[in-house]
């Protein structure tokens, strides 16, 4: 086991991000010590595979000597340089000019933050300086889909709909609204994909109109709604809420925080629909998360009337670490790998771990298999006609992880009985195999377990 000592430093000092602080105090930390390409080892020598690519981050995998080298250059070089005062460092101006050549459309201006959630916040700050230099200050409402995750700083918290991030912190705040989720598995309009995307238009259309089109700034979606349970929206969903934004003159801004970067396939989700968003933002695979760093994009027409609006006046958004120059040297290191052979290694990886997931489909627990690309989900239910989830006091999320873990297996067991996925895009057909029968194997367990059932 690990060392006592460190389980009793955690639980004094150490204050872990989106846990029971009490339960935790109970349970003492579990210790990551290495990793190598899908592979993680614990403090105890216990190793598993990383379905769960860390917090659906490390895209490339761990280990990779290539990205450590970059670090360490710019390390040695320079390991910091500010963007204030105009100045700049030489891979963050390179990598903003890889990322926006990439991004779909003209989202060509970059801004790099530290990871997703000031990516939010960033995007509700150019879009309120967006309408306020067109003066039209009144449109400062804000519309997101519940089941939405959108980050977990003070503002940007709001746009998320996941009640953990509300209670108690009071948000959502007044100019944060909600329209419901696409959510195929539940939906009350049905699982027809035009009726879903029918209903979903409504909403948008009925919520601008309840607040007046001439108040709303813009509408966000995650291509696929990620901390939410890895919900799917039926294709051509974002094209009709593109499209519908378009004609109420809304802004569209795409959470790209888990999507991008070949967790669905290609460097960006939204290229999966061709959509052009008028915002974007990225995180997580952006540095593989080797580094922290996040990255805003801006169309030419967001930027142009920022800029113009500003004139000769700075606009006042920065941090001490925008477009850090180590992050951005990761960034560009990881950008090369991915096309150098992880992107298409993770569109066959991905084809095989939906096809073994969808295998479990007939598995007495398993009620729903979603995903695309090395992105997926399976919700259990404990009866498969009427949906029923599995029994919320028997902490089956806790029991599922606990039991995976035995098992070699790191997933994510959300609360509602839902396992998330989202390997390394390395991950080899017989970790992919593997990741699928050591889940047939955690699901038989649970099956056993008189609580769960
Ligand atoms: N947006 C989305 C869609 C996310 O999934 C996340 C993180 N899971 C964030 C924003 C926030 O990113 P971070 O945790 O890096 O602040």
């Amino acid at each position: 086991m690990y060392s006592n000592s460190l389980i009793e430093l955690d639980r004094a000092h150490l204050v872990h991000p989106v846990a029971s602080y009490r339960s935790h105090e109970r349970t003492g930390v579990r210790v990551l010590k290495s990793a190598k390409g899908a592979t993680v080892t614990d403090a105890s020598g216990h190793t598993m595979i990383d379905g769960f690519a860390g917090l659906w981050c490390v895209n490339a995998g761990y280990g990779h000597d290539s990205i450590v080298e970059a670090a360490a250059r710019q390390m040695h070089e320079l390991p910091y340089a500010t963007g204030y005062f105009g100045l700049g460092s030489e891979p963050a101006i390179r990598f903003a000019a890889e990322l926006a050549e990439r991004a779909p459309g003209d989202l060509n201006h970059v801004y790099f933050t530290l990871g997703g959630s000031d990516a939010v916040d960033s995007t509700i700050r150019f879009i309120r300086y967006y309408y306020n230099a067109q003066g039209r200050p009144e449109k400062d409402q804000f519309i997101s889909v519940e089941q939405g995750y959108h980050g977990s700083s003070t503002v940007g918290a709001g746009l998320t709909a996941l009640p953990a991030f509300h209670a108690g912190f009071g948000i959502p705040l007044d100019w944060q609204h909600k329209i419901p989720s696409h959510y195929s598995y539940r939906n009350p309009a049905g699982s027809e994909p035009a009726a879903i995307i029918a209903a979903s238009v409504a909403a948008l259309r009925a919520k601008v109109e309840e607040l007046g089109a001439e108040r709303v700034a813009a509408f966000y979606v995650e291509p696929i709604q990620g901390s939410g349970g890895v919900l799917v929206p039926p294709p051509g969903w974002m094209r009709a809420m593109r499209d519908l934004c378009r004609e109420l003159d809304i802004l569209f801004v795409a959470d790209e925080v888990i999507t991008g970067f070949g967790r669905t396939g290609p460097l960006f989700a939204c290229t999966d629909e061709d959509i052009v968003p008028d915002l974007m933002t990225t995180a997580k695979g952006l540095t593989s998360g080797y580094v922290p760093m996040g990255a805003v994009f801006l169309s030419d027409r967001v930027y142009d009337t920022i800029a113009d609006g500003a004139g000769t006046s700075a606009v006042g958004h920065g941090y001490t670490y925008s477009a850090h120059p180590v992050s951005a040297a990761v960034g560009l290191e990881v950008l090369r790998l991915y096309e150098n052979g992880l992107l298409e290694n993770g569109i066959k990886a991905g084809k095989r771990l939906m096809a073994g997931l969808q295998g479990l489909g007939d598995h007495p627990l398993v009620g729903d298999v979603r995903g695309r690309g090395m992105l997926a989900a399976i919700e259990l239910v404990v009866d498969k006609v009427r949906k029923t989830p599995l029994p919320a006091a028997a902490e089956p999320s806790r029991r599922i992880f606990d039991r995976a873990w035995d098992n070699g297996l790191v997933i994510r067991a959300f609360g509602n009985g839902v396992l998330g996925y989202a390997p390394p895009l390395c991950c080899t057909e017989d970790e992919i195999d593997a990741i699928v029968e050591r889940t047939r194997m955690t699901l038989d367990e649970t099956l056993e377990d008189p609580d769960i059932r």
